[in-house]
């Protein structure tokens, strides 16, 4: 059903793992020292937006949370035919659990308009919670589809179909609905010549960027600074523990009895007892 639908997506922008981003001393991630990219997952997301729009018809926004350089993500999203995106930046966010984010969030939900549909990715790659999504949810009152890997739109209502332990779920729900979207949607198509140059124009022309990205702070969104960041984070990381190299002391065992190879690797262990199960 063609429709016009306020189409939302929550975007992050991650460390990228293949860069050696490394632990500041306290455990937390060196972001400074990380290459930057866009969270994997949130591709399924954009790619789910973009095909909604398509589709039903409509605009699409992304919303991200983080330091100035995360307006790299808002771009490549402009490249990929997104119409306007929102970077919520500031100081006072740093340290922010998902309690915190999900609050922030909430209110520059709230700031940038009244979705029908907003596409968040599985999880993130960097806090790995996938916490965030359900927590805007809940704060926005709205239904919530998780691990969406199939989604349509039919007399007003949202279809979709959910991964869950052992199958796949039929869901059936009104709108205005969050979706966290599952890495077995569609893989995000590649952007177009025409997209790349456009923001390629829009970066030469600042002002007229700033009609497509908005750069908002606390005070924009009227945010309580005292929800976000430290003070609004309850979560604390007690310590971290760097994984040791892999591969110093592998011992590879072969053979086509999966009994005898599990005897073989225990023992001189401490394992006393043990089971074997094969497919
Ligand atoms: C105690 C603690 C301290 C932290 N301190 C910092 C810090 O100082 N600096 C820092 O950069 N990070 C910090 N983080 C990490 C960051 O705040 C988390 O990444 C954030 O809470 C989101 O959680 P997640 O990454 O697990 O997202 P998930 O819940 O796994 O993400 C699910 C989806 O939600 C959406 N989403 C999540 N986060 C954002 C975002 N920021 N913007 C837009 N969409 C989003 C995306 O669609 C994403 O796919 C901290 C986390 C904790 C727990």
């Amino acid at each position: 059903m063609a429709g016009s639908y306020n189409i939302f997506v929550l975007v992050k922008q991650v460390p990228d793992q293949g860069s050696k981003a490394g632990l500041n001393p306290d455990g937390t991630i060196d972001r400074a020292k990380a290459k930057r990219m866009l969270n994997p997952f949130d591709r399924y997301a954009l790619q789910a937006a973009l095909h909604t729009k398509r589709t039903y018809g409509g605009t699409v926004t992304t919303i991200s949370m983080g330091p100035p350089p995360a307006v790299e993500v808002l771009l490549e999203a402009l490249e990929h035919g997104v119409d306007r995106g929102y970077l919520l930046s500031d100081r006072r966010l740093a340290a922010s659990d998902t309690l915190a984010t999900a609050y922030a969030l909430f209110k520059t939900v709230n700031y940038a308009g009244k979705p029908d549909i907003i596409f968040c990715g599985l999880q993130t790659t960097d806090g790995d919670t996938a916490q965030v999504g359900p927590q805007l949810a809940e704060r926005l009152n709205f239904p919530q589809i998780t691990y969406c890997e199939d989604f349509s739109i039919e007399d007003g209502k949202v279809h979709a179909r959910r991964i869950i332990e052992g199958g796949t779920q039929k869901v059936v729900t009104e709108m205005p609905v969050l979706v966290t979207v599952a890495n077995s949607y569609h893989q995000l198509e590649y952007k177009s010549f025409r997209g790349t140059w456009r923001v390629q124009q829009l970066q030469r022309n600042p002002e007229e960027l700033k009609k497509y990205i908005q750069t908002i702070d606390l005070d924009v969104i009227g945010a309580d600074p005292d929800r976000c960041g430290l003070k609004g984070s309850p979560t604390i990381v007690a310590w971290t523990d760097k994984v040791g190299e892999i591969g110093g002391n592998c011992q590879m065992h072969e053979g086509n009895a999966p009994e005898n190879l599990v005897k073989e690797v225990i023992a001189g262990s401490n394992v006393k007892d043990y089971l074997v199960v094969t497919h």
